[in-house]
């Protein structure tokens, strides 16, 4: 397994649209899961699309913080993923982008999604997910779309390095 360099907000990579991936359950994508699983949490991040790692591909992983806990590290992969809103119900919470290192930005996500796509073997998968989970699913999601949460923002000012969120925001919303 290796460590990828991860592409910085600016690149273009970042904009532009990820392809489907026709390699369905290769050894080609699973080294690439593997090496990603390894640069996000090298990163200390809690998701990973493939355009990221200047890769264009329909990709990406994430962690489950709602399930995890100190001896157990959950990891999810989707390929070539489709989200279904489920419900209007929208609320807006701080993000953080591994492309976007040391920003925090507040974001207006919908609440409750219907995922579906492929495994690391090729076979469909599909769940529902609310919460945090729905939240970082959407976050990467948008990455294959070449979409930075920076143009989701729930109000234009509302984005900031983290030290002066955590002290000027995240303190006053208590
Ligand atoms: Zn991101």
């Amino acid at each position: 397994m290796s460590i990828l360099k991860i592409a910085k907000i600016g690149h273009p990579i970042l904009i532009k649209k990820a392809k489907e991936i026709n390699d369905l359950g290769s050894e080609k994508i699973k080294k690439l899961v593997y090496d990603m699983t390894e640069t996000m949490l090298d990163a200390d991040g809690v998701g990973l699309a493939a355009p990221q790692v200047h890769i264009d591909k329909r990709i990406f992983i994430y962690r489950n913080p709602e399930v995890e806990n100190e001896d157990k590290i959950n990891i999810n992969v989707i390929i070539n993923p489709k989200i279904k809103i489920l419900g209007e119900e929208t609320n807006d919470s701080w993000e953080g982008c591994l492309s976007i290192p040391g920003i925090l930005g507040l974001v207006r996500r919908f609440v409750k999604i219907e995922y579906s796509g492929y495994d690391l073997e090729g076979k469909p998968i599909s769940n529902i997910a609310e919460g945090m989970q729905a939240r970082i699913i959407q976050h990467e999601y948008d990455h294959l779309d070449g979409i930075l949460y920076t143009s989701k923002l729930a109000h234009k000012n509302a984005i900031g390095f983290s030290e002066e969120i955590e002290k000027f925001w995240k303190k006053n919303e208590k």
